[in-house]
């Protein structure tokens, strides 16, 4: 049996809170295939943004483990966990996360720009800004490099956080919350999208909401509930 792209196992996170230590997850079992588009439905507070952070090391569990191609990762050393969490996983937010000071071309390249020294990155920058360019095209927003992010609609923002995401070639893309401040129609066009890039490119995609409509389009789905995941149905 081929093993899990990613996983965990009996992951628990809990936050200090004055004196008392408040549990969010209580041993969550989740998997994904490489090549799977699976969401997690939840509730407001339910541990949704905390599940996607502990998966791709952006924090630590308090017990449990996260396991990339069936190896744990999450008690790596730091700087190796960097290393994983810039390559193989790209983030995607319900506010895009984007600077405001630069152009869409720069935002998708911001991240090379911080991971190579300077030197290296003014060798390849033709490079770099063709593959920034034909993901732009890529997502629908080839049209629009100079832009500034406030110069752009919600959706468009938001394909501009997926280009800069993909700029990486991540592959395991998680979602937060990625139509949470798009309108229904917008939101389906991200939708579309991500579906597209799950087709078209193998990437794994990790999606959390709190709306059924929107998680109801993944290939699997399971919901996050008292801290656990219930799985729900298989989608057609
Ligand atoms: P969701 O994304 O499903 O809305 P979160 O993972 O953001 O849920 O939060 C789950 C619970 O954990 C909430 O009660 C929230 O207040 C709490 N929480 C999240 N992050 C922190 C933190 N850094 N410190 C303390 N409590 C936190
Ligand atoms: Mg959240």
């Amino acid at each position: 049996m081929p093993s899990n792209h990613i996983s965990t196992v009996a992951l628990e996170k809990a936050y200090l809170k004055g004196q008392h230590k408040i549990p969010v997850l209580r041993g969550v079992e989740i998997s994904a295939k490489r090549g799977e588009f699976l969401s997690v439905v939840g509730q407001s507070g339910s541990g949704k943004s905390t599940l996607l952070h502990l998966m791709g090391l952006l924090d630590s569990p308090t017990v449990g483990e996260v396991l990339f191609n069936g190896e744990r990762i999450d008690d790596l050393p730091n700087k190796t966990r960097d290393v994983l969490r810039n390559r193989v996983f790209g983030f995607i937010f319900q506010f895009y996360h984007l600077l405001p000071e630069l152009s869409v071309l720069e935002n998708v390249l911001a991240p090379l720009m911080i991971r190579h020294p300077m030197l290296t990155y003014w060798k390849r920058k033709r490079q770099y800004k063709d593959a920034a360019q034909s993901i732009l095209d890529q997502v629908g927003l080839g049209h629009r490099l100079k832009h500034r992010p406030s110069e752009l609609s919600g959706g468009e923002m938001q394909r501009a956080a997926i280009a800069r995401a993909l700029i990486s070639e991540p592959e395991i893309l998680l979602a937060d919350e990625p139509t949470g401040n798009l309108d229904t129609s917008t939101g389906q066009e991200i939708m579309s999208l991500l579906k597209k890039l799950n087709d078209e490119t193998n990437l794994t995609i990790l999606m959390v909401t709190h709306d059924n409509a929107i998680a109801n389009q993944a290939d699997r789905i399971v919901r996050l509930s008292e801290g656990r995941i219930e799985t729900l149905a298989e989608a057609a």
